[in-house]
Parts: structure tokens; C-alpha cells; sequence
């Protein structure tokens, strides 16, 4: 009952590299219609459903509207890339600081092959001034990306700011797509 099949590929991720743990926080940026969120909610405990583990928390950001979902706060209509959203989450996070960002967000693709992957490499770069706001040292980040000529200027941005950089490509995400994802471990805050 996940709100749409991508949740599997954050579920393979999370099984391997235990990313998201009871008592985190989390951003999840382009969250709708949930799916991602819905992982995350029972991942890091934030319903609180496990009395005997840490509540965490989960934030959803997305320029759609996003249903309601217990255990996640979502801000529908609204741009990650933009610094009053950053605002509002820093103002949001119980501790100003998330343990781990995600990133599913995809432009709305025009099939221009180039231009797609380079709307969407210039979205994730912009959560690298994200993580600088809002990560803690040691924090990680998640992100999808479009595979393309640009892809080394993102893993550059992210090899700078993270200690670990690997790139994913989980068995449930469409082997035909372009579509990989980087995990960057363990922030340097500068
Ligand atoms: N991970 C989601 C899930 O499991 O339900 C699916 C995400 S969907 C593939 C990509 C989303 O990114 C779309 O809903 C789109 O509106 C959102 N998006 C694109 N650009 C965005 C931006 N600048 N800020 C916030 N969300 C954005």
C-alpha cells in the first residue's frame, strides 16, 4: 500500500546502506505523491508506532500538493531550490539540523535528452546549498539524477562536500532509464 512503486528503490537503498534510522530526521525533497515519505515515516519511527525507539521526524517538500500522511509534515506548492524554503524548514526542524536529505525530484521531462539532464543536475546542485544550511556534519544525502554529460559536475559538487560519493542503480528502477542515483556520506560542514 505505498502510493506509488518507488518506494522500492529507497527500500533497496535503506536495506543496504541503512540510511534512514529510528530517531532521524529527514527531508525529503520532490516527496509526491508520498511514496518516499511513507518509507521514511516507519524508518525513522516518526509516528512514534515503536514506544521503544526514537521518534524522528520527516519532512516532505514538493511543488505539487501532497495527501496528508501521519508521522510527516509535508510544504505542498512549494520550490526546494528557493532560499524561503529553506527558511521555513529551518524554522520546522526540531533540532535546525536533518540527519539526511533525499531527492527523487525530476523536472517535468520535455524529452530533449540533454536539456532534461541538465535541468535536473542544476536541481540537485542546489542541494548542496541545502545540505550547507541545513545538514549536520556526518549527515547524508540521497539524490536522483539523469545520466548525462554533466553528471562529473554534480559528483564533483558532492565529492567536495561529502567524505563518501557512490553512485546507485537499484534493480526496481527501469534498466532502460538514464536514471542512477548518487549517495554522498558523511557531510564536511565547511
Ligand atoms: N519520491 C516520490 C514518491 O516516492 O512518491 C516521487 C517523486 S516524483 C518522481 C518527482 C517529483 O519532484 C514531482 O512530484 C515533482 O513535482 C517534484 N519536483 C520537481 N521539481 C521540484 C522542485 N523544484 N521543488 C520541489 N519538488 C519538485
Amino acid at each position: 500500500n505505498f502510493r506509488c512503486r518507488s518506494a522500492f528503490k529507497l527500500l533497496e537503498i535503506d536495506e543496504k546502506y541503512r540510511l534512514l534510522k529510528p530517531g532521524f530526521c529527514v527531508i525529503d525533497c520532490g516527496a509526491a505523491p508520498g511514496a518516499w515519505s511513507q518509507v521514511a515515516v516507519q524508518r525513522v519511527n516518526s509516528t512514534g508506532e515503536r514506544p521503544d525507539l526514537t521518534k524522528g521526524c520527516v519532512f516532505g517538500i514538493d511543488l505539487l500538493h501532497i495527501a496528508p500522511l501521519e508521522g510527516a509534515h509535508f510544504l505542498s506548492n512549494q520550490d526546494i531550490t528557493s532560499s524561503t524554503t529553506h527558511t521555513k524548514l529551518q524554522e520546522l526542524l526540531p533540532q535546525a539540523y536533518a540527519d539526511v536529505i533525499l531527492s527523487d525530484m525530476a523536472p517535468n521531462a520535455t524529452g530533449l535528452k540533454e536539456l532534461d539532464h541538465e535541468r535536473l543536475v542544476c536541481m540537485c546542485l542546489s542541494l548542496l546549498e541545502l545540505a550547507e544550511k541545513l545538514l549536520r556534519p556526518g549527515g547524508s544525502l540521497l539524490c536522483k539524477y539523469w545520466d548525462g554529460a554533466l553528471a562529473h559536475k554534480l559528483r564533483d559538487g558532492l565529492t567536495r562536500a561529502f567524505q563518501d560519493v557512490k553512485t546507485l542503480k537499484p534493480k526496481a528502477s527501469r534498466k532502460d532509464s538514464s536514471e542512477l542515483y548518487f549517495l554522498a556520506r558523511t557531510f564536511r560542514k565547511i
